[in-house]
């Protein structure tokens, strides 16, 4: 199977950039961001190569839905089969694109059923070039929060980039359904700012700064937002924490109810850091993701020893 993409060969010769949309079916400024992308950039401007995917995983946007109808999770299946499951025959496709790539931005969203903070990550990945090469892509990005993660997550578009050796950068934006114009702005500027931090494109007019968090974690499952606070009980979710404030052990994050009989379960945070992600989505199943609290390991250092 080969990927639909978009090619624009620059006049000058120069790094190859892959720009990834639609790696889940139900997260759309990435797909907007990219057809703009496609608009916006001259190839006779251009220094190198730019391949844009505007959707990699078209059966899950048919959908409506973060997988398609095989169940598999594209951002969980790299680097894939020629001959597997549709989803892995997606992971092997893409997967090829970036062996044949010099970077990689991956564009996310919440999905439908969550919204998440602004930010940028990279896998603290071993070879220490590739590793700062992606903090002065996340940097150049130009997102409120800068997140290293563990580099031992596997299945992903960042480690196919990590086994390799492609520098490449993850980037979220909120979520919810629909598509925040805010978002396909952010995503387009950040993607042109890379670029223009590689010399694909000549500097770009100097934006206001945004205040930056920026944490490295290198704990096993850093990274992995699915896995955080999974609702104990099935009902109806009500999130009371708003994105992006400051949280502590025991705050309360919001209520799943039970439909038909009200009664609450009160979700308690049992992290110190910042709310960088909440279900937006109220149906709710034992098990899914309520929450995600970006915990600083450098301040929780302070605190435990
Ligand atoms: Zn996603």
């Amino acid at each position: 199977m080969n990927l639909q993409r978009i090619e624009i060969a620059g006049a000058i010769h120069g790094p190859h950039l892959l720009i990834l949309a639609g790696v889940h079916g139900d997260e759309y400024e990435p797909i907007a961001a990219v057809r703009r992308l496609a608009e916006t950039i001259d190839s006779r401007q251009l220094r190198g190569t730019v391949t844009l995917v505007p959707i990699a995983n078209h059966p899950a946007f048919v959908s409506r839905s973060r997988t398609g109808s095989d169940r598999l999770d594209l951002a969980r299946t790299f680097p894939g089969f020629r001959h597997g499951k549709p989803t892995e025959q997606i992971a092997f496709a893409a997967n090829e694109l970036i062996e044949e790539a010099d970077f990689l931005i991956d564009l996310h969203t919440g999905g439908l059923a969550m919204e998440i903070s602004p930010l940028v990550g990279y896998m603290l990945v071993s070879d220490a070039a590739t590793l700062e090469t992606q903090r002065q892509m996340a940097a150049a990005f130009g997102l409120p929060i800068i997140w290293g993660t563990s580099a031992r997550l596997e299945g992903r578009s960042l480690s196919a980039a990590r086994d390799a050796n492609v520098p490449a950068i993850y980037a979220e934006w909120g979520g919810g359904g629909g598509c925040n114009p805010d978002g396909v702005a952010a995503y387009v500027q950040g993607c042109l700012q890379v670029m223009a931090a590689f010399k694909m494109i000549a500097d770009l007019p100097a934006t206001i700064d945004v205040d930056r968090y920026v944490i490295e974690d290198d704990r096993d499952a850093s990274g992995h937002l699915q896995i955080n606070y999974p609702a104990p009980v099935a009902g109806y979710y009500e999130a009371s924490a708003a994105l992006d404030t400051m949280i502590v052990p025991g705050d309360e994050l919001g209520r799943i109810y039970d439909p038909q009989t009200l009664h609450p379960t009160p979700i308690c945070a049992t992290q110190r850091g910042r709310l960088i992600t909440r279900r937006v989505l109220p149906a709710v199943d034992v098990g899914d993701c309520l929450a995600v609290i970006l915990e600083d390991p450098a301040e929780r250092g302070a605190f435990d020893e």
